[in-house]
């Protein structure tokens, strides 16, 4: 037995006797089967022995151990997990990664009650009042003083995250706008000039030269960003983007350059599949989900239209990174018979109750054509919801001028139909004072702003979420989907493990008022749409692959309107994901229960 599996039957070490006694895989199967049951039938009978926090573990193990081992899911997820612990077991290893004995480690420990979770990582060392020795006042201010340590002890990981409204930040970002300024021989005037920011998009070998006189930029994104802009890969970085960026490298701007650097692994995929990239990134479908051109349609009661297929600068992850070739490329805008014919389809359809008007970044379109698309789309009477989407409050928030949100206002006509503007950020270091008076323009005109989050490794880092969170809520923007990574395969250096948002749902988020956790973890379903993460109904783990990827069969939400097949989803391995926190410095203990989420 090699000492790399000690952990795992260490943990559970009749199992492995099962196992090692087994003289096939069915025998094996059937074994560890009763053993598991016999388990959950000892514990549902005596459950007073057992603190329920282990328990809850403890029954949520049993029930994806159950669907990990069953023949049904091996044969879909294409992988037996059980052959792997039963050649290890009896050979004294198996052809698996690390990654695979750490997930079999904690589902083992789990089973046994001895997850060592509780207390949590952020609580250690605080002991925790028996609450319910005490009564009236007493017991209150005892709680509130235990709560003010709980607060503080957040404040502690918060505290990491500076946002753009931070005095010292804006004194830095104040520089970095100088400096841009005076590369590109310009004035303050033309940095609050939105059509200035677009003809000084960075998306060219010009521009790349230009970015690297005003920061630092490291060896492998300037071999990529080169590489994308000779093979026509999508990449530009708006001026007032690249002011979000340190001089040299930092921690703090590791989301911001992120957002639009990108890996050489990505832009090497990229190029792979130059010719036929509409079907390998067309991730959600796309193509098979629009019945007339511009418009996509996954639900009864809402569809999207997109009538500009560009934005001022490209994030690496983008979903449509299939359809946009450049940053406000000139092919972008559909011609005007298009876009007429695709509003004139809402129109005809009276089932549909909300628009979202996106794309690409429809703000990037001139003020007249925006409000004569928005004129058009108010008078459709069933239309009792118009959304724009744009992330300009976040690359070029000068873009929301006085004379545009006029226009979006004219259209809010409460009573009669809502129009708000949904945005994206991703981090709190993306909020400057130019982005407050942006939202501060569209609030007096009485719209509502509401952000999607896309959670990757640069946001992933404890409590960096909730901060996002907290800086929105105080400048005016309602936190409304967080989205789970989608499994692009050549994005995989953003993903994260589906088990890390909901633990920062349930551990981080969950610490904060209701009313700065709006947002919804979901994962976009191929062709289907949002699945919510948290309905554990709609998603079950059934099998760990030999390099410790989570197996998911995702139920569609829509089961009962149309027969669907699961989709079936193989997730980034967790304990990767745990290195890779390892080399930007975090301690893995604040993220142990990790395994424990599924
Ligand atoms: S703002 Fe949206 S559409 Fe534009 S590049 Fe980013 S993800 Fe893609």
């Amino acid at each position: 037995m090699t000492a790399r599996w000690d952990t795992c039957w260490d943990a559970a070490p009749e199992l492995y006797v099962l196992l090692k006694e087994s003289k096939s895989l069915e025998s094996a199967r059937n074994k560890v089967a009763r053993y598991i049951e016999a388990r959950e039938w000892t514990y549902a009978c005596d459950v007073s022995e057992i603190e329920t926090w282990d328990y809850v573990l403890f029954k949520e193990a049993i029930r994806t151990l159950k669907n990990v081992i069953s023949p049904k899911n091996e044969r879909i997820s294409g992988t037996s997990s059980l052959e792997n612990l039963w050649k290890a077991a009896t050979d004294g290893d198996s052809d698996v990664g690390d990654d695979f004995i750490d997930e079999f480690a904690h589902f083992f420990k789990a089973l046994k009650m001895k997850a060592d979770v509780y207390p949590s990582r952020l609580m250690e060392g605080i002991d925790i009042p028996n609450f319910d020795e005490f009564e009236g006042r007493t017991a209150g201010v005892m709680r509130s003083d235990y709560l003010d340590q709980m607060g503080e002890r957040m404040d502690r990981y918060l505290s990491r995250y500076k946002s753009g409204l931070d005095p010292g930040i804006i004194e830095k970002r104040d520089e970095n706008r100088r400096r841009i300024l005076d590369i590109l021989n310009s004035n303050e005037d033309d940095w609050q000039d939105w059509r200035w920011q677009f003809r000084h998009v960075f998306k060219d070998i010009q521009g790349l030269e230009t970015i690297k006189r005003a920061i630092k930029l490291d060896e492998e994104h300037e071999a990529s960003i080169r590489l994308a802009l000779e093979n026509h890969v999508p990449f530009g970085v708006t001026p007032h983007y690249l002011h979000l960026m340190d001089k040299e490298p930092s921690d703090m701007d590791y989301a911001v350059r992120r957002q639009v650097f990108p890996p050489l692994s990505y832009v090497e995929n990229m190029i792979a599949h130059r010719k036929d990239k509409k079907w390998a990134f067309d991730f959600m479908r796309e193509r098979d989900t629009s019945p007339i051109d511009l418009v996509t349609r996954r639900y009864p009661r809402v569809a999207i239209v997109k009538p500009y297929e560009s934005c001022p600068q490209i994030c690496v992850y983008c979903q449509r990174n299939w359809e946009i070739s450049s940053p406000l490329m000139a092919s972008a805008l559909a011609p005007m018979e298009k876009i007429e014919a695709a509003i004139d389809w809402f129109g005809e359809h009276e089932e549909m109750m909300d628009v979202l008007l996106t794309g690409g970044d429809p703000l990037v379109m001139d003020d007249s054509l925006i409000d004569r698309i928005l004129n058009r789309l108010s008078q459709i009477p069933h239309l009792k919801s118009i959304r724009v989407a744009s992330r300009t409050p976040a690359t070029v928030p000068q873009r929301l001028t006085e004379e545009l949100c006029e226009i979006l206002g004219s259209y809010q006509e409460l009573g009669r139909r809502n129009l708000c503007l949904v945005t994206h950020f991703m981090h709190p270091y993306e909020v400057t004072p130019e982005t407050l008076a942006a939202i501060i323009r569209v609030k007096k005109t009485g719209i509502e702003i509401y952000n999607q989050q896309v959670f990757t490794f640069a946001n992933s880092r404890k409590f960096e979420t909730s901060s996002l969170r907290i800086i929105l809520k105080q400048i005016g923007v309602d936190p409304y989907y967080t989205f789970n990574m989608k499994g692009k395969t050549e994005m995989e250096d953003y993903a994260v493990p589906i088990a890390r948002i909901l633990q920062e749902r349930k551990e981080e988020a969950r610490l904060l008022p209701g009313i700065f956790r709006t947002d919804e973890p979901v994962f976009n379903v191929p062709g289907l749409g949002k699945d919510h993460l948290r309905a554990w109904q709609n998603h079950e783990l059934i099998g760990i692959t030999s390099e410790g990827r989570r197996v998911y069969s995702f139920l569609p939400w829509e089961k009962n309107i149309a027969r669907v097949l699961p989709y079936i989803y193989t997730d980034v391995s967790i304990h990767r994901y745990l290195q890779r926190l390892i080399k930007r410095g975090e301690n893995p203990e604040d993220y142990r229960s990790i395994w424990y989420y599924y």
